[in-house]
């Protein structure tokens, strides 16, 4: 075999027990063997390496079966450290996790200025990033890179931003330019792919190959991921729920069209439909999930009207990818049951003969790291991935 060839087939190799290791652990090198098919003597080499480098470590706490426990390999959760930031324009929310994307602190930080210029927007980040080491007395040595989710049409490979709404920017080289400041690596991405990414490599995609993340509060988003293939589209743009068109007739969208899906179900629509059935009475969101919860019947219609209309989007999405799985998360997750129960009843009525039962809804519980944490799965992903992937991100 050409020198080449053995040094790809060792980084697949390498890869494949990290990742072994990453969903199975704590686990023996014996198991290691079975689920991978590789030689002892291969995983032997590999795993000295990876405890060397500090990657996973040693556990003696395995079962035993008469014999000494067997020793089991982990995760090091202390190794390194990478940094996840969702890039709103009135605010930056950061998440410092470890390794196996547990989060170790969670901090927004409110903008200062408004410009929106680029360089501002970068110093904004690098105070992000500082506040976030800081807070989690992690130094700088140990950050192995950044990942940042915005809003907008972002090229993942080259990290240029062709088109931000919050910024109002175009064809930005975003991720070469935070690169420059930083001098670590750096991966940006659309926010609900970064979602998408946690949810495939740490979270409810992990064990199936087909599913949709949809998420809803401000906008309607959607992730793709079809054959453990993330699907972005040719132009990139694949995921547009939101504006799927529910009735052509329907309310005016921002996009200029008719009848999307989120002139029904986005937290503005449904605060815009509470301000008509409550007599010009203004709301927030919180307040109108408050009061519905509480038995306020024309509130609680709100919701039940923008679950059905949910529900007849979702049941598209199932006709069409037939996923194994739909993870729903987002703010707009907050109004539980009010919203749910007739979407659920509604993806019943409209999907397709039979595809219904193959689906699995989960709802996913929101926090509000769960956005930087998506960006920070950017960077750890890369660590885990095979070097047959690095191609094409
Ligand atoms: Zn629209």
């Amino acid at each position: 075999m050409p020198p080449a060839n053995r040094v790809l087939l060792r980084a697949i190799n390498r890869s494949q027990v990290l990742n072994t290791i990453r969903t199975h652990g704590p686990i023996s090198r014996a198991d290691i063997a079975r689920v991978t098919g590789l030689s002892q003597a291969t995983i032997t080499t590999i795993t000295a390496e990876l405890i060397n480098e500090g990657l996973i470590l040693e556990k003696q706490t395995g079962n035993s079966t008469g014999g000494r426990p067997p020793i089991l390999l982990d995760l090091n959760p202390e190794s390194l450290y990478v940094v996840g930031l969702k890039l709103t324009e009135h605010y930056i929310s950061a998440a410092l996790t470890n390794i196996r994307a547990d989060v170790i602190t969670n901090l927004t930080i409110p903008a200062s200025g408004e410009t929106h210029s680029v360089e501002w927007v970068v110093d904004f980040v690098e105070e992000a990033v500082e506040r976030s080491l800081t807070a989690a007395g992690v130094g700088r040595g140990q950050l192995a890179g950044v990942g940042i989710g915005m809003a907008g049409v972002i090229d993942s490979v080259t990290g240029e931003c062709r088109y931000s709404p919050f910024f109002q920017w175009q064809d930005v080289p975003f991720r070469q330019l935070v690169e420059e400041r930083l001098r670590v690596p750096v991966y940006v991405d659309n926010d609900v792919n970064t979602l998408t990414m946690a949810e495939q490599w740490f979270g409810h995609g992990r064990d199936v190959d087909d599913f949709l993340v949809i998420t809803i509060g401000r906008g309607i988003g959607m992730g793709i991921v079809v054959n453990g293939q993330f699907y972005r589209g040719a132009g990139g743009g694949a995921g547009e729920l939101g504006h799927t068109v529910i009735d052509p007739e329907g309310p005016l969208c921002d996009c200029g069209k008719h009848g999307c899906l989120e002139t029904y179900v986005s937290d503005g629509a449904l605060v815009r439909q509470a301000r008509d059935a409550l007599q010009g009475e203004e709301l927030i969101i919180e307040e109108m999930v408050a009061r519905a919860s509480d038995g306020e019947p024309a509130l609680q219609a709100i919701f039940e009207r923008a679950g059905h209309v949910l529900g007849v989007g979702v049941a598209n999405m199932v006709n069409i990818f037939d996923p194994a799985r739909i993870i729903i998360t987002g703010e707009g997750t907050r109004a539980g049951a009010l919203l749910f129960d007739p979407m659920l009843e509604s993806i019943e009525r409209h999907t397709f003969n039979g595809l219904a039962e193959d689906v699995e809804i989960v709802i996913q519980e929101w926090g509000d790291e769960a956005w930087a944490r998506g960006a920070a799965s950017l960077v750890l992903r890369e660590l885990y991935k095979s070097p047959i992937h690095k191609v094409s991100r």
